[in-house]
């Protein structure tokens, strides 16, 4: 028997998330911190009670909650998926009609195109500056022109590490006649939020996840917040039991230490700041580095013709960060692991 792959299977190129054992791993945009001891044991307890024989909430009620409640937002506007990836594949899949047209803003998260094209939708795709930036007005003549049926972006963006303001995004909602799908993952790092208008627009979704400040990546809890019609049909088209019942008990226990997750993030701010000032000052008046751009997440992005070669030399040395081409990009560890590799930049950027 020979079986084909489909065409548009064969056209597909996977997701490359990086592999191997690293001492120091900033290829993820993860959050340095792991739980503490105290919480630990919460968490222990909570998992305790987990009743390992039943089917778990199939709505995770208790973690919705717990989410509407550190953003201050209405529960009922949440709908929790096996992290936000598993969200932007629900809406991919489910919102959209073959062939509708769905815009990309390049560069940008890459699940989103990929999404679009393994459900047959339509990717367009418009890129940023040389400066990674882009006008709201380009995208809404766009979106109106050529009538898209969702534009989907990450603010703050990652790679680039940019964001639009919140002023311009209610711009951007209020001119299209589409949805406008704005993923927040590295919001907990800015102040431009616009989670709080999913009552106020019907064409609004807001994606949140808990792998990056949150510092749960380990268990793949996301959200979607939207107006009451979005999240009933989001409810309605997901799997029943998308999220386990582990991880739901453990993300309340986490949601729930609304002082600590403030804390916790203000330290991560602090941390990306001080790299990104350590990193200026190397880069500067270094012909090998093209720019650095200013960050308002927890990584730093680097325009250098070298990425692949110092990801390399970073590599040997344990460090992992991500290479794009003519990018790297480099999260933020610890205070003592920033240290590290700002020393190991320095020699690598010397020897080159
Ligand atoms: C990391 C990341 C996600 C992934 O979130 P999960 O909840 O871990 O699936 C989504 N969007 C962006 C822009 C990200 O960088």
């Amino acid at each position: 028997m020979s079986y084909n792959l489909t065409g548009k299977l064969q056209k597909i190129s996977p997701y490359n998330p990086i592999e191997g054992d690293y001492k120091i791993r900033l290829d993820a945009n993860e959050s340095y911190i792991n739980v503490n001891e105290t919480l630990n044991n919460k968490i222990t307890d909570a998992v305790s009670k987990v009743l390992f024989n039943r089917y778990p909430d199939p709505f995770a009620v208790k973690v919705c909650e717990a989410f509407a409640d550190l953003y201050d937002i209405p529960k009922d506007n949440v709908t929790a998926g096996n992290g936000s990836d598993e969200l932007i594949s629900i809406l991919s899949s489910c919102f959209f009609e073959k062939e509708d047209a769905v815009l990309t803003i390049e560069p940008d998260f890459s699940m989103y195109a990929f999404y679009s094209s393994l459900y047959e939708l339509t990717p367009h795709k418009l890129q940023k500056n040389e400066n990674l930036e882009i006008s709201v007005d380009t995208i809404i003549d766009y979106c109106n022109s050529k009538k898209m049926k969702a534009v989907i972006f990450s603010n703050p963006c990652n790679p680039t590490s940019l964001g639009i303001c919140r002023e311009d995004v209610i711009r951007l909602i209020e001119s299209v006649k589409c949805l406008v799908i704005v993923d927040e993952a590295y919001m907990d790092f800015w102040d431009q939020s616009v989670i709080n208008l999913t009552d106020k627009y019907d064409n609004l979704i807001v994606l949140k996840t808990c792998s990056k400040a949150i510092g749960l990546a380990s268990i793949r809890m996301g959200f979607a917040v939207a107006c009451k019609k979005i999240t009933d049909m989001l409810r309605t088209v997901k799997s029943p039991y998308n999220t386990d019942a582990v991880s739901q008990a453990l993300s309340v226990a986490v949601l729930t230490e609304k002082d600590m997750l403030r804390k916790n993030a203000s330290e991560i701010i602090r941390n990306k700041d001080s790299l990104l000032k350590e990193i200026n000052s190397i880069c500067k008046d270094n012909n090998k580095i093209d720019k650095v751009y200013d960050s308002v997440t927890n990584f730093v992005f680097i325009k250098t013709s070298f990425a692949k070669d110092i990801q390399q030399k970073l590599q040997n040395k344990s460090i992992s960060v991500r290479c794009f081409d003519g990018y790297l990009r480099i999260n933020t560890g610890s205070a003592d692991e920033n240290r590290i590799v700002i020393g190991a930049l320095k020699e690598i950027l010397t020897n080159l």
